[in-house]
């Protein structure tokens, strides 16, 4: 495997530097994305860093990216930074450049690149790019900026320190960052905010919830319920944690229907293993937090049965 080193070592060489990350971006793939591009640019003024990728939508207060010929592309190395796949970067023309690396924390099903440094039990990736910072034995150095989004990055993939990926290490990660001056509770505050439109989604998500015996909870949200609620497709995403936060529920699956008619599934547990699940409808992610795609309501109705099936031989 890849050491931090040989990816110092790469950057080094390097004038042009261009960051991805995946589509439908989350407050750590961004945090990864822009944290590293912002150390970057403060620890080699003489480099040319960008960070590209879709339009990072409702998260465009976080940062956004840049637009940029692909010609930009020629003799630069490529970063691709919480990404598990090479379907999911954003951005095709990521494999433009002369050298590929990527840096995440999914299980390591796809090593693209020419080098891969993967910790799958980090909390984030931006976990990830601290400690690679805090190990270049003084080469790279944080700045307010990339703090700032470092931090975001894992606060939103560790559920507020929720999940069973934060570590005390996470936990001096984050305690780092805030020496910053990040206005880490004017963070916090933008991170947990919702629109009006999302506060009645939550109250359709409690009225309309269904939780099976084998405490599987599953909701669909069509169309017509986005159209009433005057919600887009990438606003549900706000409620995708809370049927965990109800008593008996083991695991949970919330399915999104997107403008071509076909649904996102957002699969969530406290225990059973649901990435090996997503992957067989083209999906993946994390052992207890990942995402996948369903065609139509015969798909979602057997992804609600094999849920169920491995929330029923689930035992402690
Ligand atoms: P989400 O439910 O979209 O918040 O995604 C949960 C986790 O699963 C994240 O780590 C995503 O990166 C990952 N994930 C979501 N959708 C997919 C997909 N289609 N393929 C692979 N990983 C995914």
């Amino acid at each position: 495997m890849t050491t931090p080193e040989q990816i110092i070592a790469k950057i080094e060489t390097y004038d042009t530097i261009i960051i991805h990350r995946h589509v439908n971006p989350d407050p750590d793939a961004i945090g990864s994305q822009v944290g590293l591009a912002e150390v970057l640019r403060n620890s080699y003024p003489d480099k040319t860093i960008y960070q590209v990728g879709s339009d990072t939508g409702n998260l465009a207060w976080l940062a956004n990216v840049q637009e940029i010929e692909p010609a930009a592309y020629q003799g630069a190395l490529v970063i691709v930074t919480d990404t598990a796949n090479s379907p999911r970067i954003s951005g095709e023309t990521f494999n433009l450049g002369a050298e590929l690396i990527k840096i995440d924390h999914h299980p390591n099903d796809d090593p693209y690149g020419d080098l891969n440094w993967v910790l799958p039990d980090a909390s984030s990736t931006s976990e990830i790019i601290i400690d690679i910072v805090n190990n270049s034995e003084g080469h790279l150095q944080f700045n307010q900026a990339a703090a700032r989004v470092l931090y975001a990055g894992i606060v939103g993939d560790t559920g507020r320190f929720m999940f069973n990926s934060t570590s005390p290490h996470t936990m001096e990660c984050a305690a780092q960052m805030m020496t910053f001056d990040i206005h880490h509770d004017k963070l916090n505050q933008k991170m947990n905010e919702i629109t009006l439109e999302q506060a009645k989604l939550q109250g359709y998500l409690f009225d309309q919830l269904q939780v099976n015996d084998q405490q599987v909870a599953y909701l669909v949200v069509d169309r017509a319920t986005q159209d009433r609620l005057h919600v887009e497709p990438q606003q549900v995403h706000s409620i995708v944690g809370t049927p965990g936060r109800l008593k008996g529920v083991l695991t949970w699956v919330i399915f999104v229907q997107q403008a071509d008619d076909t649904y996102r599934v957002h699969f969530r547990s406290k225990g059973p293993i649901i990435n090996e699940l997503a992957k067989q409808h083209d999906g993946g992610g994390h052992p207890l937090a990942s995402g996948a795609k369903a065609a139509d309501q015969a798909e979602i109705d057997i992804i609600i049965a094999e849920l169920s099936a491995l929330a029923a031989q689930y035992t402690e």
